[in-house]
């Protein structure tokens, strides 16, 4: 687990055939209130526990799970962290916060044979991404996690309730899976997702000023270049309409 600032932590995610996602520590230490962003693939949530516990973190002050959006490479091991920290609330985009709370598993496999697949693979019963969801955001909120504020932003197009978090005092962005390092862009061809939806958040994430981009795959950006979203959305406005 590495402190990208004083007030973000980053458990990178360990991919096999299918990606994990990388798992983001959100908040001060001291204020005992702490905010996991995404969980991870099957399988990945015990190593991510661990990672926090030698840190020295307690993990009676992770307050809540915040997730990017529920494809199952972020939401697989949501079960495993939450028999962790039995308390903590689960907050996701509303769009699919009411799936999740529905058992409606259409935006954490995306698609028919990925589901059939993954459920044998992994033996997962049917129903598994059932969950209780605390609280529904829909973009727009500035939420004080372990008092440090990030803005939430609601990004569809790789999902319909992709959600980026965005610190304004640190310049720092969490796109999820909307966009990565080297000018690479998440996938817009599962359910819920769209091109021209993709191509419009990422115009919106544009306008902030990022200095620090923290995405749910590959490697992490720690001196973004100025103007570096908008030109990742020049170079795939052709794919996105
Ligand atoms: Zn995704
Ligand atoms: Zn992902």
């Amino acid at each position: 687990m590495k402190q990208v600032t004083e007030t973000v932590y980053f458990i990178p995610g360990q991919d096999e055939m299918i990606p994990d996602s990388h798992v983001y520590l959100v908040g001060r230490p001291d204020s005992h209130d702490m905010t996991l962003v995404d969980a991870g693939l099957m399988g990945k949530g015990g190593y991510k526990i661990q990672c926090i516990q030698k840190a020295g973190i307690q993990l009676a002050h992770i307050k809540r799970i915040l997730m990017t959006h529920t494809h199952l490479d972020h939401i697989g091991c949501l079960g495993e962290i939450l028999e962790a920290v039995p308390d903590a609330e689960l907050w996701v985009h509303v769009e699919e916060g009411d799936l999740l709370e529905q058992g409606n598993d259409q935006a954490v496999y995306g698609m028919d044979m990925f589901k059939s697949m993954c459920q044998a693979q992994y033996r997962i019963p049917a129903g598994a991404f059932t969950f209780q969801v605390h609280r529904k955001l829909t973009g727009g909120e500035t939420l004080d996690l372990g008092r440090t504020d990030w803005e939430v932003l609601h990004i569809p197009g790789h999902s319909p309730g992709s959600i980026g978090l965005y610190n304004s005092q640190e310049k720092i962005l969490i796109p999820g899976d909307t966009v990565y390092a080297d000018y690479a862009i998440g996938r817009f061809d599962l359910f819920g997702a769209s091109g021209p939806q993709l191509r419009d958040s990422l115009m919106k994430l544009a306008t902030l000023k990022v200095d620090i981009l923290l995405p749910g795959h590959n490697r992490i950006m720690e001196a973004v270049p100025p103007g570096y979203i908008e030109e990742t959305a020049r170079q795939w406005e052709p794919y996105l309409s």
